[in-house]
């Protein structure tokens, strides 16, 4: 299981000079002194994963894509240093814990439950610069480059903010770690949480008779003699967009048990949208590292497209290796995602498709926030379920961006929030997030999905 920290010719494994998109403008450029201390620093600190939790992840991604497990990742659009605090962490874990045991008991499939966290601290933007009145300044690409304040300081990209990166992805998987194997993820206790929500009267008693078949089966386990200790602990994976490939390539590793290349600051990579050419670095470096690899997958993908992706990131159609996450908003999804799932299906490769209704769902509020609607998002969902139930195919996940805290980023919802409430809480460093209520509540409308799938 150990990783080897012998990253000096790493280098040399990545195709030189390829256009990497989305790069910050760091002071002194890529090669300058500045970057080059950073990565220096960064090749000589332990892994924040290792190569053999990532081959189980990939293990579990296989099973899902026999149609045998579902997919959960959630957490952040951009962690912020300033909350990586002890709360907001165990918020978050809370909230995609509650989610999975709903899930988990509806689709009676185990569910594989991964964070947006512990890494995830860089942005791809539309624009280099953002404007406010006449002052132009370098945009905020996430606490991995530079600091959201509108300020010329705050906002150059500074190469010692990686080793932070790091730092606060370590303390962050620390606390993971410990909240998932030492008891406070006991389904039993979940359970109690989850009954706290439905409770709640804003939601109507539409959850109620869920939460309480879900706790009569646990009852029935209990008295049944299931071992207490079986309860108490979960797998819980990490995961962010690789997007600053300095810092990726300078935690990149050779596996001491398999002499191959792990990218070992977390568990699970994806590409996005935006850095996702097949001739680009971020494709490159994708290719040579033997984590599970998502890919997301906007409305203008062609069939080619992703049968290029597999071509190049998976040749060998390892099972678990690649995944599908495809954002084309409530609108489109209907329209677009079967042509792809068929195409991808009838070349037999295997893939794991997941949900982002997110991404493609973003729109301005009137007061200016960036904000999604509650209801697109389930609407996106249910398009997702409906295309693979006609084509017969697995619906294998969901990638949200949610948080534990009862902030008011998204409209609509239970509680009906209001483009006017936004202003009440809007805490997100990037794109609005559903809060700890909406989170929940998509759990048990997907649940019913999955159940009738
Ligand atoms: C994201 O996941 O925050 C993101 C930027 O997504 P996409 O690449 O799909 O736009
Ligand atoms: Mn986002």
């Amino acid at each position: 299981m150990t990783t080897s920290s012998n990253s000096s010719d790493i280098n040399s494994l990545f195709t030189p000079g390829l256009v990497a998109a989305q790069q910050p403008q760091w002071p002194g450029g890529v090669d300058g002194a500045q970057v080059r201390s950073a990565i220096d620093t960064l090749k000589k600190l332990p892994p924040l994963v290792f190569a053999g939790e990532c081959d189980a992840l990939k293990a579990k991604i296989a099973i899902a894509q026999e149609g045998k497990a579902f997919w959960l990742q959630g957490g952040d659009c951009a962690e912020t240093f300033a909350a990586a605090t002890a709360d907001s962490i165990r918020n978050r874990i809370k909230t995609i814990l509650q989610m999975a045991v709903v899930l988990q008991y509806f689709a009676s499939l185990p569910v594989i439950k991964v964070g947006r966290m512990a890494g995830q601290f860089a942005k791809p933007r539309s624009n280099d610069n953002e404007t406010r009145g006449d002052v132009t300044l370098p945009a905020y690409r996430g606490d991995a480059v530079n600091d959201l304040e509108f300020t010329l300081e705050s906002r150059t990209p500074n190469p010692d903010r990686l080793v932070q990166v790091y730092n606060t992805s370590s303390s962050t998987l620390n606390l993971v770690r410990a909240f998932t194997q030492g008891g406070f993820a006991d389904v039993r206790e979940v359970h109690n949480w989850n009954k706290g929500f439905v409770s709640d009267p804003r939601f109507g008693t539409r959850y109620e008779q869920m939460a309480t078949e879900l706790g009569r089966a646990l009852d029935f386990m209990a008295s049944a003699g299931v071992d207490p200790e079986a309860f108490k602990t979960v797998d819980f994976y990490s995961s962010h967009e690789a997007l600053i490939l300095e810092y990726e390539k300078a935690l990149t590793r050779i596996d001491s048990r398999t002499n191959l290349p792990y990218d070992v600051s977390a568990h699970f990579l994806w590409i996005g949208e935006r850095t996702r050419q097949l001739d680009g670095a971020h494709m490159d470096f994708a290719a040579k590292i033997q984590n599970p690899i998502g890919i997301k997958l906007g409305p203008k993908s062609t069939p080619e497209d992703a049968l290029a992706m597999i071509k190049a990131l998976n040749p060998d159609n390892e099972p678990g290796r690649l995944t599908f996450i495809t954002r084309m908003g409530a609108g489109l999804i209907r329209e677009k995602l079967p042509a792809l799932v068929k195409a991808v299906t009838d070349s037999g490769a295997k893939v794991l498709w997941v949900c982002d209704p997110m991404h493609g769902n973003t729109y301005e509020a009137p007061s200016g926030y960036k904000t999604r609607k509650f209801e697109d998002v389930t609407d996106e969902v249910r398009g997702f379920f409906e295309v693979h139930k006609a084509l017969g195919t697995h619906p294998g996940g969901i990638h949200i961006e949610l948080t534990g805290d009862d902030v008011t980023e998204c409209v609509g919802g239970g509680e009906q929030i209001s483009h006017e409430d936004l202003a009440t809480r809007y805490e997100s460093a990037c794109d609005p997030r559903l809060n700890h209520s909406q989170s929940l509540e998509l759990a048990f409308l997907v649940a019913e999905m999955l159940r009738d799938r």
